[in-house]
C-alpha cells in the first residue's frame, strides 16, 4: 500500500465538531449563507454536476418531507456547515436516476464524496433502527444534530455503534484462500469474513470464523489496514495469517464453496488475462487486501 493509498469510504475531510451542537449553534450553521445538505433517497446518495455530490442549501429543503431523524448535521469543511437529509420524494431536486447506490457506483466517485456519503448513510440507517431505547423500551430523539440518540422516558443516551468483522488474506504458501457466500453469483469469490464476538481480539476472532467457516486452523494473525463499510455500519478489519492445513471442510451455511488460488491465478484476474474468479469490486478492503498481497 503506498502513502497516499485512500480506501474506499476512509479518508473524509470533515471536522465533526462534537463541541458546536447546542440547537442554537445549529440553528446559526443552518442558516450560514455557504451552508450545504447532500441528500439521500432510499439509502442512495444524489450525484449532480460533473458527478459530485448535490448539495443544496438547508432553506432549500423546508416544505421537504424528510425521513427520520431529519437532517443529520455532519460537521465542518473549512468553515462550511455541512449536513445530510433523507429525501421522501426528491422531485424538486435530482432525478431519482441520480442517486446512486454506493456499493454499485461508488467506485467511480470522488474519494472524500465517497467517505463523506458513507458517514451519513451509516448514520441514517443507525437512527432508522434505533428509534427505542435499549434500557427502557422508550421511544428516543436525535440529540446534537443527529449525533446521539436520548430517551424521552429514562434520559439514556445512545450513540451510533459500529460493528467490527474481521476479514483474512489467509495463505498456504504462495496460495491464497477465497470462498463465496451463499446467494452470491457464481465465479465471485472473496477473502473470509466474520464478525468479532465479545471477548474476543481480533486475533482469535480471524482463528475463530477461519476454522468455523472452512475447518482451518491459522497462526500469525496480524492487522494489516480498515475499511469503513456503510452496509450499514462495519469496521471492516483486514488481518492476515497463514494456514496450519491445506485441507478445506466447508461449513454448510456459511459458505457456498471455497478454494485456494495460487498467485498466478489471482494476478490474472486482477491483470484481466486470466478468469479463475471474480474480482471483488475495487471499492471493497477485499480488493486492496488481494491487490497488497501480490505486490507482497
Ligand atoms: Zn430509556
Amino acid at each position: 500500500m503506498t502513502d497516499n493509498f485512500i480506501m474506499p469510504f476512509a479518508g473524509g475531510t470533515i471536522d465533526y465538531a462534537e463541541a458546536d451542537r447546542t440547537p442554537e449553534q445549529l440553528q446559526k450553521f443552518v442558516a450560514q449563507p455557504n451552508a450545504r445538505t447532500i441528500l439521500f433517497f432510499k439509502g442512495d446518495v444524489g450525484i449532480g454536476e460533473g458527478g459530485r455530490l448535490h448539495r443544496a442549501h438547508p432553506s432549500e429543503l423546508i416544505g421537504q418531507n424528510l425521513f427520520e431523524p431529519g437532517p443529520v448535521f455532519l460537521g465542518l469543511e473549512g468553515d462550511r456547515p455541512v449536513f445530510a437529509a433523507s429525501l421522501q420524494d426528491p422531485k424538486d431536486f435530482l432525478p431519482v436516476d441520480n442517486f446512486i447506490n454506493l456499493r454499485m457506483g461508488g467506485g467511480m466517485m470522488d474519494p472524500v464524496d465517497l467517505a463523506i456519503a458513507g458517514r451519513a448513510r451509516s448514520l441514517f440507517e443507525w437512527h432508522r433502527t434505533h428509534r427505542y431505547c435499549a434500557n427502557c423500551g422508550g421511544g428516543s430523539v436525535p440529540d446534537e444534530g443527529g449525533a446521539k440518540r436520548v430517551c424521552n422516558h429514562c434520559d439514556t443516551e445512545h450513540f451510533p455503534r459500529v460493528n467490527p468483522v474481521v476479514i483474512m488474506l489467509v495463505t498456504s504458501g504462495d496460495k491464497v484462500l477465497l470462498g463465496r457466500s451463499p446467494g452470491w453469483p457464481e465465479g465471485w469469490m472473496s477473502c473470509l469474513a466474520g464478525f468479532v464476538s465479545p471477548g474476543e481480539s481480533i486475533e482469535e476472532a480471524t482463528y475463530r470464523e477461519t476454522l468455523e467457516e472452512v475447518g482451518i486452523k491459522t497462526k500469525n494473525h496480524k492487522y494489516i489496514f480498515s475499511q469503513p463499510w456503510p452496509y450499514p455500519s462495519q469496521l471492516m478489519i483486514g488481518m492476515s495469517c497463514e494456514a496450519v492445513n491445506e485441507t478445506i471442510d466447508v461449513e454448510p451455511g456459511e459458505l457456498e464453496e471455497a478454494k485456494w488460488y495460487s498467485r498466478e491465478e489471482v494476478a490474472a484476474v486482477f491483470d484481466k488475462t486470466g478468469g479463475a474468479f471474480m474480482r471483488p469490486p475495487r471499492i471493497t478492503i477485499a480488493h486492496q487486501l488481494l491487490k497488497t498481497w501480490l505486490k507482497s
